[in-house]
């Protein structure tokens, strides 16, 4: 085993560092003592060195398993441009190609040898010739049905462990949550593996969420003063890519288009014109990104709400990789949600996507610190608020609605959880509509308890709570209100709840009304719009939840 010494001298000699960053050196330090390692640790965090240094060390070569062939050239490129024999195989190459790497394998002229998890099987003769020291394998979540970009020739992984149980095996990802990393583990079968979780906590980035009416104008005002920081826009459609581009072309910004149909060499040259910083805003679906190494991306701007939290904070961590302060921007619409509970409908695993999407729209119509949301998703926990989010700086003011909060909350127990929001108002505020009256729910003993709360606060205070964690949405039961272990609390224990204040809302409302009460409907609907900003703006919330309207 290699002594501190050599192996500090080696991260400066090939990758010019002086020093670890946190956990590097532990990880590098179990593989040189034989065990198997789960590597979680966010985007931009340090993997790679991980693996490339054991692999300068050990006797044997390195194999790296890498899902996409872009990845692995970049990678290969890189340790090349470093001094390090390495080099990938995959199916863009010919027989000649090939066949000059199979002979530098076996001359041991080759460390690190790249491979995508398809070309395995016909590797495998080879494999049998050539000494191997390490088994790496990136991007491991790939292997998770789980998680969030399944590959399915992942899942043939698993018979390394057997083929060369001797040989440690890491296995690296920046999806951290709990259920993904049993999978990984238990598919590679190296369920003794010692576990290296990294904070993802990333304190440089500052996170917003905003309402996505006029996406494009407030995209421009966001850029007025970072006129040629480099930036990311993510959109849900390769349409909405384009579009966008167009449109910041004629502001006069050099922006690009990047997405899975666009030919690959004009892919490539996007992304190396933005590496290089000759094109400063790639518009992107989230194909784009995936091991880009670019240390001074300044800030991330999703134009549509991600389908779940690992990839939002995958998305958002390209920005600031070299721990600058760095922007990121959310904006979120009704209508994306819309949009995606029928993409998640259409495809499989349903249920877990309606969960992720349910936890990605929570993160944002928080009223409270969205690190600490975003943290506690990956099951990290901080003491204290971060300072560095919209909901921070902004906090709303806070009344005590213990009493709101058990009003509705017995009467989601007393229609059984079998109904939707707009119902559960109903008969807090004693409507007598058909649906109320059919089933009966106005004998129910909280019928009309409530009904000095307007219709749209009603909406509002619930949202709240669903926040809170008192009541849950069931997205895959047509959206019937639930009660969670935390309304237990409410309903038995006297917990205290705290809901934003809405009656300040109420009065710069009225205000507003008056003033715009003398002008034609179409200006009127614009004020009205504006209101809605304003209002939201006020309590730090989606325009959205304050008037349900799809429009915004
Ligand atoms: P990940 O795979 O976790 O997303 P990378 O391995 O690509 O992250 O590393 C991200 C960036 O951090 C790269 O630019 C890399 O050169 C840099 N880096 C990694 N380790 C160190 C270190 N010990 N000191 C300084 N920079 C480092
Ligand atoms: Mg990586």
């Amino acid at each position: 085993m290699p002594d501190q010494k050599q192996i500090l001298s080696t991260l400066k000699e090939y990758f010019g560092y002086d020093s670890f960053r946190p956990l590097q050196e532990d990880i590098v330090n179990s593989i040189f003592n034989g065990y198997d390692n789960v590597v979680i640790m966010p985007t931009g965090g340090g993997k790679s060195i991980c693996y490339q240094l054991p692999a300068l060390l050990l006797p044997g070569i390195t194999l790296v398993i890498s899902p996409l062939i872009a990845l692995m050239k970049d990678q290969v490129d890189g340790l090349k441009a470093n001094g390090i024999q390495a080099a990938f195989v995959n199916s863009s190459q010919n027989e000649n190609e090939q066949q000059e790497i199979y002979q530098k394998l076996l001359n041991k002229d080759i460390r690190l040898l790249y491979v995508a998890p398809e070309s395995l099987s016909f590797l495998d003769s080879l494999l049998s010739q050539i000494e191997i020291s390490l088994i790496a394998i990136d991007e491991a979540h790939c292997i998770s049905s789980w998680g969030h970009d399944f590959r399915p020739a992942y899942t043939q992984l698993g018979y390394l462990k057997s083929r060369f149980p001797d040989t440690p095996l890491i296995a690296l990802t920046a999806t951290a949550d709990k259920a993904t990393r049993q999978d990984i583990c238990q598919q590679l079968n190296i369920t003794n593996a010692t576990q290296f979780l990294a904070s993802f906590d990333r304190k440089n980035l500052s996170l917003e969420v905003r309402p996505g009416n006029k996406r494009i104008e407030q995209i421009i005002n966001f850029l007025e003063n970072k006129p040629n920081d480099s930036g990311i826009i993510y959109c849900l459609s390769r349409k909405t890519t384009e579009m966008l581009a167009e449109k910041l072309q004629g502001q006069g910004f050099i922006a690009e288009a990047y997405h899975a149909g666009i030919p690959h060499e004009k892919r490539a040259k996007v992304q190396e014109s933005f590496i290089n910083d000759s094109v400063q805003i790639v518009c992107a679906t989230i194909a784009f990104g995936m091991g880009i190494d670019k240390s001074n991306v300044r800030w991330v701007i999703h134009y549509n709400l991600p389908k779940n939290i690992e990839g939002y904070y995958q998305e958002i961590g390209r920005a600031g990789r070299d721990g600058l302060p760095s922007a990121t921007l959310l904006f979120h619409s009704y209508a994306d949600v819309v949009q995606l509970q029928k993409f998640a409908t259409t495809s499989g695993n349903q249920e877990v996507q309606m969960a992720k999407l349910d936890r990605m729209k929570q993160y944002a119509d928080s009223l409270s610190c969205r690190r600490k949301i975003l943290l506690s998703y990956f099951g990290e926990l901080i003491e204290e608020d971060c300072g560095n989010c919209d909901v921070c700086k902004n906090p709303p003011s806070f009344i005590d609605g213990t009493i709101i909060a058990q009003k509705a909350l017995s009467t989601v127990a007393r229609i059984k959880e079998e109904e939707p929001i707009g119902t559960v108002i109903d008969v807090l505020r004693g409507a007598q509509n058909a649906i109320v009256l059919d089933k009966g729910y106005q004998r129910i003993k909280t019928y009309g308890i409530a009904s000095d709360i307007s219709w749209r606060d009603w909406q509002q205070y619930i949202i709240q709570l669903i926040n809170q964690g008192y009541i849950e949405i069931a997205f895959h039961l047509n959206n019937k209100l639930k009660l969670t272990k935390l309304s237990k609390k409410v309903l038995f224990e006297n917990e205290k709840v705290h809901l934003a204040n809405l009656t300040e809302l109420e009065k710069i409302k009225e205000k507003t009304v008056l003033q715009t009460k003398k002008v034609s409907s179409n200006t009127l609907f614009d004020k009205l719009r504006e209101l809605r900003l304003n209002l939201a703006k006020e309590a730090g919330i989606p325009a959205y939840q304050i008037f349900n309207d799809a429009t915004l």
